[in-house]
């Protein structure tokens, strides 16, 4: 960490510059396969980009209604009716924002009063702790303990209280690939009626759920679609990153309440994508099962790679992620082992430990991406094959 910049507030001062960030220049400095940030090397479906240009040309280049085009937002409710049986007004309860990044920092900026606090599972995704320090609010983590990343409901129990305004859950789970069980759903929506608990539901990699498993969102359980905040994006769903298109579905005073700071984060933009992603929402079953298909193989070719390399493998149940103990190789600090892996053999990956406050459970597990080409997950094993002998 370096030395505190005096013009940044105190309260941001642990953030830093994030792991996605340092370990992408270190990739690119170094030349190294960069398993890191979880960014797909090949672009989504063409006809998706097609459409952008096409909107272009049609003049679809001013700035879009606050709330996003309506044609966007009428996809994603139909979106969320075609695979979720979720219903949502796409007028008033269906928010367009720069990502889902934007729609989490949005609800935990609109939702909580400082000191306020939010319960969060660790390892979590690092906005999150990031989005409750802009707001001031106070972090409370449980932890997703090793090997099927369950938790103690004992541990939940306690980090809930008066004082706690959401949670945030995000299933299937970055960085674990854990995909929450139904009766794990059911314990969580339990303690937040009980508690009057709003729900930031983060299911970006609702599509990446491997193995004929199903994918429960937090707000078709009973009593949980009035208090809950369902978040998602085109960033993963169609490989786009880059464009950051999301969107958060909830009732109406959610919403509103949202878009209330969103109009003053960035007030809209991403005009032309917006039709675009709209026509991605509308593709047939087959985008989406080809999708899951694509990303499970995948998975399953760098698990296996990984195994055969020593690493013993947390296998994941769902998005671009998978993590390893690496205490299976005789190491012990990932951190460490990180940043010297693309000085070892040209491979660039995340430890885990930077998403987890308590840093002995995640000190020894690191995160490979696999959502790039097979034969960039082929070099990335080889390069890693050689570890062993120390070259
Ligand atoms: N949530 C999770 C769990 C993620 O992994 C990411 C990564 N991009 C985001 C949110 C942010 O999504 P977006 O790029 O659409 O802002
Ligand atoms: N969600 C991606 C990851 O976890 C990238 C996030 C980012 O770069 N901010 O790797």
């Amino acid at each position: 960490m370096t030395a505190a910049n005096p013009y940044l507030v105190a309260r941001l001062g642990g953030l830093g510059t994030t792991i996605f960030t340092e370990m992408t220049a270190l990739a690119v400095e170094t030349g190294s396969v960069n398993m890191g940030q979880g960014m797909p090397d090949t672009d989504g479906p063409q006809e998706i980009m097609d459409a952008v240009t096409a909107a272009m040309a049609a003049g679809h280049n001013q700035y879009p209604p606050l709330p996003g085009m309506p044609v966007l937002r009428q996809a994603v409710a139909a979106h969320q009716r075609r695979f979720h049986a979720l219903e949502y007004d796409p007028d008033s309860e269906i928010q367009i924002t720069m990502g889902a990044s934007e729609a989490l920092t949005a609800s935990v900026l609109a939702f909580c009063e400082a000191g306020d606090e939010i319960v969060m599972f660790e390892p979590y995704f690092d906005l999150y702790a990031a989005a409750g320090a802009l707001a001031a609010a106070q972090r409370r983590v449980v932890t997703l303990r090793q090997p099927d990343f369950g938790f103690d409901l004992d541990e939940l129990r306690a980090a809930i209280g008066p004082q706690t305004r959401l949670l945030i859950l995000n299933t299937p789970h970055n960085p674990t690939g854990k995909v929450f069980a139904r009766d794990e759903l059911t314990a969580i929506a339990e303690l937040c009626i009980e508690h009057d608990v709003i729900v930031l539901s983060d299911e970006v990699y609702e599509h990446m759920v491997f193995d004929g498993r199903t994918h429960t969102p937090m707000a078709t359980l009973p009593g949980m679609w009035d208090r809950t905040v369902t978040i998602s994006s085109a960033g993963k769903t169609f490989s786009f990153t880059g464009w950051k298109i999301g969107w958060a579905c909830a009732p109406a005073p959610l919403i509103e309440a949202i878009r209330t700071v969103k109009q003053n984060l960035t007030f809209a933009g991403g005009t032309p994508f917006q039709p675009a992603v709209a026509h991605g929402l509308g593709m047939p079953d087959s985008y989406f099962d080809g999708l899951t298909q694509e990303m499970q193989a995948k998975r399953d070719h760098l698990s296996g790679a990984l195994q055969a390399a020593g690493f013993d493998v947390l296998a994941p149940a769902g998005t671009y992620f998978v993590t390893v103990d690496i205490t299976s190789i005789g190491e012990t600090d990932g951190l460490a082992f990180c940043r010297s892996l693309p000085d070892r053999c040209g491979v660039v990956a995340v430890p885990s430990v930077v998403f987890y406050d308590t840093k002995a459970v995640g000190a020894a597990l690191v995160r490979f991406t696999f959502c790039k080409r097979m034969d960039v997950l082929d070099e990335a094993v080889a390069r890693l094959g050689r570890l062993g002998g120390g070259s």
